[in-house]
């Protein structure tokens, strides 16, 4: 698919979404969310804050601004979280200004946050959310994913599959559910729900005008 497939045309103005990837860890969101940054310029990535520590190669600002755990509760505490939660005994949150800022800019924000995430910013902003969730096409090729990361120890990655069955659970909180057998693919059906999404009428705020001017004498 050309890259200007999926954009609409610049004259129509319209609202911009918030796409919710989330999957179990493995399961080819990282892959798949930076795919679509490198083909959809009107996409913007939301950064979380994360008190994790940073993996080797992670960096602070791109992947997570890593922050300590009493920073982290005083933004809780100030409101400047569109929501956060306990993932893996860290926490993590998406920081609310940068997303206010790409969607008045008119950019849709991708979120790569987990079912709790995706729960609260639909309770937030249901109408713009959308929530496409990653299957792996089996739990050895997910188990096999993990080791070939070989980022973590053999006890994290114990912990990850018993979290990704628990994660896996909560398929039905999503939209849409994609099965990664073959990311290509996968990421071709992540763009047209990116298409379809953009094009819903409610989102294409120009469309008024746009006919008006259609049908004008
Ligand atoms: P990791 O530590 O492997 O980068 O991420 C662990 C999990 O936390 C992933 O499922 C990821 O999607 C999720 N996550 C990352 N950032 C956020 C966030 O800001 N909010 C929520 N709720 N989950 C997040």
């Amino acid at each position: 698919m050309a890259d200007s497939d999926t954009q609409i045309p610049a004259k129509l103005e319209r609202r911009g979404l918030l796409f919710v990837l989330s999957s179990p860890s493995g399961a080819g969101k990282s892959t798949l969310s930076r795919m679509l940054l490198a083909s959809e310029p009107e996409v913007a990535l939301s950064v979380s804050c994360t008190t994790r520590p940073p993996r080797p190669g992670e960096v602070d600002g791109k992947d997570y601004h890593f922050i300590d755990v009493p920073t982290f509760k005083q933004m809780a505490k100030d409101g400047q979280f569109l929501e956060w939660a306990h993932v893996f005994s860290h926490r993590y949150g998406t920081p609310k200004e940068p997303v206010e800022a790409a969607l008045s800019s008119g950019r849709d924000v991708l979120f790569d946050i987990d079912w709790q995430g995706a729960q609260q910013l639909y309770q937030e902003a249901g109408p713009d959310v959308v929530r496409v969730f990653i299957l792996p096409p089996s739990i050895e090729e997910l188990e096999r994913r993990l080791h070939t990361r070989a980022q973590d120890s053999d006890a994290v990655i114990g912990e990850r599959m018993a979290r990704a069955k628990a994660e896996i659970g909560h398929w039905d909180g999503y939209d849409y559910v994609l099965i990664n057998d073959d990311v290509e693919r996968c990421f071709a059906q992540v763009r047209q729900i990116l298409t379809a999404e953009r094009l819903k009428r409610r989102r294409q705020k120009g469309l008024i005008g746009f006919v008006r001017d259609l049908v004008a004498d």
